[in-house]
């Protein structure tokens, strides 16, 4: 699952407070936001970048705001729509103990006022399309747009897949050809 994201533009302030208790000290962490820059993806989904306050990145999450039926009709797979609902740590990240910790916290967060923090990801993704809409996709420079690989660039995604991607890759083509 590839996410076409960007830093959201109008508040480069972090805005997601949370702590986590780790080996008897106390971790106070903030979370940057980012959305998918695509115009034609609904996908309503948020990356974000946690790190400590005023520290190096530690991780990311994803998390979807909209209910688990919305993805499912973005055609993620089942298990990924399950996971986006409940907020998880984003594919690459490995699921170190601090990790965990992290992504407890931020459910944790997110739980003691669903609602509210929901309507506030739905606004804030909502003035980033507009402002994307305003701009134009390609104002916004290379990091946002697709990454076109090259042949050898591509034979080594194909290396490097593993048993999963292959069974993913199997459900989607079973998905396509069925419409
Ligand atoms: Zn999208």
């Amino acid at each position: 699952m590839e996410i076409r994201s960007i830093h959201t533009l109008d508040d480069v302030r972090p805005f997601i407070n949370f702590e986590v208790n780790v080996g008897g000290g106390t971790l106070q962490l903030e979370g940057h936001e980012y959305y998918c820059i695509d115009q034609s993806c609904n996908c309503a989904i948020v990356n974000i970048m946690v790190h400590e306050v005023g520290g190096s990145r530690l991780t990311q999450l994803i998390y979807g705001w909209r209910p688990y039926k919305h993805y499912v009709k973005q055609n993620f797979f089942k298990r990924d729509c399950e996971s986006m609902v409940r907020g998880d740590l984003s594919l690459p990240e490995p699921k170190t103990h601090l990790n965990k910790m992290i992504l407890a916290g931020f459910q944790n967060w997110l739980r003691q006022n669903k609602k509210e923090k929901d309507e506030l990801f739905a606004g804030r993704y909502k003035k980033f399309r507009k402002k994307i809409r305003e701009i134009g996709e390609d104002e916004i420079g290379g990091f946002a747009r697709t990454k076109v690989l090259s042949d050898n660039e591509m034979i080594e995604v194909l290396k490097n897949l593993t048993q999963s991607d292959i069974a993913d890759m199997i459900e989607l083509y079973g998905k396509i050809t069925k419409k």
